[in-house]
């Protein structure tokens, strides 16, 4: 039980993170001419137990990000925030859709026609339309999720006659020693994008930017910036280390 103990260290130092955080998204939001309150913080709970994410949110975090379907049902029930301000930001397989429906307020990684079928399909039984965002491979890599940005546009077409979800933006983890070029290819693609004026594709959320980025990625108006290890410290596990 010991290594489950309350760390008052590690609180205090998630409190004056999350002060700092907020420090910084106000200094980059000024430089940007930017008001800070467009920014949200989304802090990024895997591997966190659900004890320090409390600290996060006494301290004025409204929004969490949740990475695993598995995780997020362990650990839902601790949390002082419910459904309305946490978001599912990982790799979502479709079998798991249904666990996580009702325990998030909008879904940031969706990069195909059948995700998101199931996605509207799983609304659709709990009577609710769910927001999400069109995860884009912008480094076009290989090995990471993410529509190419290349079929961004057909993909848009088949998700704008799904009646029970709503796209309301882009999310994109950039390469992350050339965040800043693809930060700017982001924002070219959301701006037109909007100026398309397509029917149900809102163009009101762009999430990007991380620890080691947040306050280059409000530069190029990212709106929802994911901070985990910079509030929480390193993690310990790798992703999907947590509990299986
Ligand atoms: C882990 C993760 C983050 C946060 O990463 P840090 O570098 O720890 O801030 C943000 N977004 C996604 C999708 C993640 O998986």
């Amino acid at each position: 039980m010991m290594e489950n103990q309350f760390d008052s260290q590690r609180v205090e130092q998630i409190r004056a993170n999350v002060t700092r955080i907020k420090a910084n998204i106000a200094q980059a939001a000024q430089k940007a001419e930017r008001s800070p309150q467009d920014i949200q913080l989304m802090a990024v709970t895997k591997t966190v137990p659900p004890e320090y994410v409390n600290v996060a949110i006494q301290e004025g975090v409204t929004l969490l990000g949740e990475n695993r379907a598995q995780e997020l049902m362990e650990k839902y029930d601790a949390y002082q925030l419910k459904a309305d301000h946490i978001h599912f930001i990982g790799h979502l397989q479709r079998n798991k859709v249904k666990y996580i429906i009702d325990k998030v307020s909008m879904i940031h990684s969706v990069d195909s026609l059948e995700l998101a079928k199931e996605i509207d399909k799983q609304a659709k039984k709990h009577q609710l339309i769910m927001p999400v965002l069109v995860e884009v491979n912008i480094g076009r890599q290989e090995t990471k999720s993410g529509v190419d940005p290349n079929l961004l546009e057909p993909l848009l077409d088949g998700l704008s006659s799904l009646g029970n979800i709503s796209v309301q933006g882009l999310m994109a983890i950039p390469p992350a020693q050339e965040s800043e070029k693809y930060f700017a290819k982001m924002q070219r693609l959301y701006i037109d994008i909007k100026a398309q004026n397509r029917d149900n594709i809102f163009m009101n959320f762009l999430s990007m930017g991380m620890s080691a980025d947040y306050m280059l990625a409000i530069q190029y108006g990212a709106n929802i910036v994911r901070v985990g290890s910079a509030m929480f410290g390193a993690r310990s596990y790798q992703i999907g280390g947590f509990q299986k």
